[in-house]
């Protein structure tokens, strides 16, 4: 195992978050990583993925571990149905899974936009992608394994510790350190997905319905640019091969030109100098795009690179509330005077049944706002966390946001039930940080 105890200044993606962890481990296996924790000598131990959580979930000033040693394909369990069960190593990139599930004939039934997070980060802070019929990555989790506070080397799943797999699939590393994932596979599939602009009016009015936008399409979402009443909209669905509509690259102009590209980077450059200029920059980059169709596999279509670097707040709604949210947030931009570049991003979820989920018991919109790295954020975020609080939304717990335990005890059912499962498998706190005493609680 490499170890180190000098001076590591670590950072997550968004740059929001810093640390300085006394000591910095990488276990090759399972046992070193139970020997750190059984040998931490009162420090506190926290995992680290990809570092691409914008709030401090990641953060320790005890002992960092990258799992990055333990990110192999363990298991394919083929099922009778055609699904099947792959155990992976906790630090594996979503980037690495898809590809070795793409080799195997398998995929996964709905993910985020990127593919850079690792398995375990993305999990332990309920990253989802959209699906009115779809959960988020933790509901396509059938078993964990993981280091508990006691050095312990654990599994739980649905059928055995049922209580602790709740909080380890999704928990924000609370219970103990991820080794191992085991994912409920699908086979192999293709998108066709649709980019299109609307108008705002139009997008929101076809909505709900059997046939509507969200309900009549497999993974339906859109952007919609703050100081104008224009949306790109991206309707991906299941489709038989059809090459001949393949784009090279294959992604579309919602990724490529959109959000990912040099164009976008200079209008965010643009506005952050010019700030009044960000109405007319947004009208343009609102109109600039034609509607595009193309197929490729399912993991290249869901997942884009991100390179220009933003900061984000996300908030789960009921999903009926859309329409009132935006028509807020637009209120507040109008009277605000504060310029966006970024558009916002609207998604949908199925109600699931994991404790914290963001989408638990409920069908679920999501509504995140974005802002340059080099534009001020806090007024915007903080403006668009109030209009949320009215409709009960829940924040994205690797997102930005400035809710504490209290107001998340409201926010979800089981809440307590975690607090117990906490309370027993890590009674010292052994696997907390500031982030998990403001939002899950103190344990002790
Ligand atoms: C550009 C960008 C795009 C994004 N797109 C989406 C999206 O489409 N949908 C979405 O929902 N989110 C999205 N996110 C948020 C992102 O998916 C989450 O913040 C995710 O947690 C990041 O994973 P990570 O591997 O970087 O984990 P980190 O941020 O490093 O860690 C996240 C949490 O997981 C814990 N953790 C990590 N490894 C382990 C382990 N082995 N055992 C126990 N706990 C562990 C950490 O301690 C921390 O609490 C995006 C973020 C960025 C920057």
């Amino acid at each position: 195992m490499s170890m180190g105890t000098e001076d590591h200044l670590w950072q997550n993606w968004a740059r929001t978050e810093s640390a300085r962890p006394a000591r910095v481990v990488s276990p090759r296996d399972p046992d070193e990583l139970a020997s750190v924790v059984r040998s931490r000598d009162g420090l506190r131990v926290r995992a680290v993925g990809a570092g691409h959580s914008f709030t401090g979930a990641a953060v320790t000033d005890g002992i960092q571990v990258r799992m990055d040693a333990l990110s192999t394909v363990e298991r394919v369990d083929p099922r009778p149905d055609g699904t099947a069960h792959v155990t992976v190593g906790a630090g594996i990139r979503l980037h690495t899974l898809n590809r070795v599930l793409a080799a195997c004939g398998l995929g996964m039934r709905n993910l985020g936009d990127i593919d850079r997070q690792t398995i375990a980060g993305a999990i332990s802070t309920g990253t989802h992608g959209t699906g009115a019929r779809l959960g988020g990555l933790s509901a396509q989790v059938v078993g964990v394994r993981l280091v508990t506070a006691d050095g312990e080397i654990v599994e739980a799943s649905r059928e055995h510790r049922p209580e602790l797999f709740e909080v380890a699939r999704l928990g924000l590393g609370s219970v103990g350190v991820l080794t191992a994932i085991t994912l409920e596979a699908v086979p192999a599939f293709e998108l066709r997905a649709v980019e299109a602009p609307l108008p705002l009016d139009e997008v929101l009015d076809r909505l709900d319905g059997p046939d509507g936008l969200v309900d009549g399409n497999d993974h339906f979402e859109f952007y919609w640019f703050p100081h104008t009443r224009r949306a790109l909209t991206k309707a991906n669905n299941r489709a038989q091969s059809d090459p001949g509509s393949r784009l090279h690259p294959v992604r579309g102009w919602v990724d490529d030109e959109l959000l990912s590209n040099g164009v976008f980077a200079a209008t965010n450059r643009l506005a952050a100098a010019a700030p009044s200029l960000t109405p007319r920059i947004n009208r343009i980059a609102s109109r600039a795009l034609s509607a595009r169709t193309y197929t490729a596999p399912s993991h290249e279509v869901f997942a884009s690179p991100r390179r220009v670097r933003f900061r984000e707040m996300e908030y789960a709604i009921p999903r009926e509330r859309v329409r009132d949210v935006l028509d807020e947030i637009d209120a507040w931009t109008r009277a605000s005077g504060d310029n966006i570049p970024f558009p916002l991003e609207v998604r949908f979820a199925a109600a699931d049944d994991v404790w914290l989920s963001t989408a638990h018991g409920r069908d679920t919109a999501y509504i995140a706002a974005h802002q340059y790295l080099r534009l001020p954020y806090r007024r915007y975020f903080q403006a668009v966390e109030r209009v949320m609080a009215q409709v009960d939304g829940r924040p994205h717990w690797g997102k930005l946001h400035w809710l504490d335990a209290a107001r998340l005890a409201e926010l979800y059912p089981r809440f307590d039930d975690v607090r117990a499962v906490r309370a027993k498998a890590d009674p010292e706190g052994a696997f907390a940080n500031a982030y998990t005493d403001r939002v899950l609680g103190a344990v002790r």
